[in-house]
């Protein structure tokens, strides 16, 4: 059979904007863009045009710059966002808009100050507004994973009818555990049969770690439209990680078995875009983009991967167009990865003055506790200079 294709939003340059302090300017929003048009994203949420006029202008620019794929502008349910959302993407070659409408009672109360009856009047008639700047519209029902679910299948309903093309829920504060996605999906999908005719998405938080298992546990359970970001940048603890999910698909395809379109080999590069754009260190064990995701320290592992990289090693780097496997060299490391780094060096020493390094390498005291390439020279002229005296 088949794998299923599943559309990738990226939302990196409007949720993933957001993230305090990874604000990013015009220039490096559409460099951004233009990398995530060449991975091969099915949708750029560009940003959120009725926040600012800087933001208007990024939305604008993408649009025109990013013609191979559909760039989509944020929008809450108001006349106002609508209208300066819909000037924004009207140059684009496949505009979305997308519209956030509050699905849970505490959201609707607070934020709102509307009730259920009110919310689906607003979302009725908000559809229809948009409709007249942009004819592909998707929904967001924020917190919906904290909302009534019978009110959730009226929401879905309801945009489906006024001609929304998708309906995604999100766990807007990342509160869903994996039952809690199964449920509501499971629900969506037998009680609203309208959504035959759109699709479902997801739009997941990490605040518990859990976004990347619960956008795949909704993909298993109906939906085909996944909201994630590179590095999975975003408020708090950030959205869905964007590679992580993909190279599940990748990785663990007889489990996952979906196309995302993605052309994994740029993931590398592209992590690295946003991180030096948005001054967002990635942390060093983060899955698939880390810079230590493809090292190996100690003995016993180094020394597995010399013999085969698949011991200790989940999936080539290659796959994700990062540098080769690192065997970084520490008081950890084992005979065999030591010797191999002094050959990549072309470095030739005596079994005597290879155990004089090695005996050195062990009792180092190193600030990292790894010895670099420059560091290790030195020790191993040390070595062999003594030797010749
Ligand atoms: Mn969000």
């Amino acid at each position: 059979m088949a794998a299923e294709q599943i559309s990738i939003l990226d939302t990196t340059l409007r949720d993933g904007e957001q993230a305090p302090g990874a604000a990013m300017g015009v220039t490096k929003k559409v460099e951004i863009a233009t990398s995530l048009m060449d991975l091969g994203v099915s949708v750029i949420e560009a940003g959120f045009p009725a926040a600012s006029s800087g933001d208007f202008e990024a939305v604008r620019l993408i649009a025109s710059a990013c013609r191979s794929t559909a760039v989509g502008a944020f929008a809450r349910t108001t006349r106002e966002d609508i209208e300066v959302a819909g000037r924004a993407v009207e140059c684009a070659s496949k505009p979305r808009m997308i519209l956030v409408i509050p699905a849970s009672d505490l959201h609707l109360s607070l934020k709102l100050r509307q009730d259920r009856g009110q919310a689906l009047s607003t979302l009725a008639e908000m559809i229809m507004f948009a409709k007249g700047f942009c004819d592909h519209i998707e929904i967001i029902a924020e917190d919906a994973t904290r909302a009534n679910i019978d009110f959730l299948c009226q929401l879905a309903k309801t945009a489906v009818q006024r001609g929304a093309q998708i309906f995604t829920v999100a766990d807007t504060v990342g509160y869903a555990t994996p039952e809690d996605i199964s449920f509501y999906f499971d629900s969506l999908v037998t009680d609203v049969p309208e959504l035959k005719s759109a699709q479902l998405g997801i739009h997941c938080h990490n605040d518990l770690g859990l976004a990347t298992i619960n956008s795949l546990t909704a993909v298993k359970h109906g939906a085909r439209h996944v909201h994630c970001t590179i590095n999975g940048l975003g408020e708090r603890a950030g959205n869905a990680s964007l590679e992580e999910i993909v190279l599940a698909t990748v990785v663990r395809s007889e489990r996952f078995p979906y196309q995302c379109g993605i052309d994994t080999t740029q993931l590398w590069s592209v992590s690295r875009l946003v991180e030096a754009a948005t001054g967002f260190s990635v942390s060093k064990n983060k899955a698939v983009v880390g810079t230590n995701a493809y090292s190996h320290g100690s003995g016993m592992h180094q020394d597995g991967i010399l013999k085969n990289a698949s011991t200790y090693e989940l999936f080539s780097p290659a796959i994700v167009g990062a540098p080769e496997r690192m065997l970084p060299i520490s008081r950890h490391s084992g005979r065999k990865g030591v010797r191999q780094r002094l050959k990549d060096l072309g470095l030739a020493l005596s079994d005597g003055e290879f155990e004089d390094l090695y005996l050195k390498i062990k009792t180092q005291n190193l600030a990292s506790g790894i010895l670099d390439d420059r560091e290790l020279i030195i020790l191993t002229r040390a070595v062999t200079h003594s030797n010749k005296h």
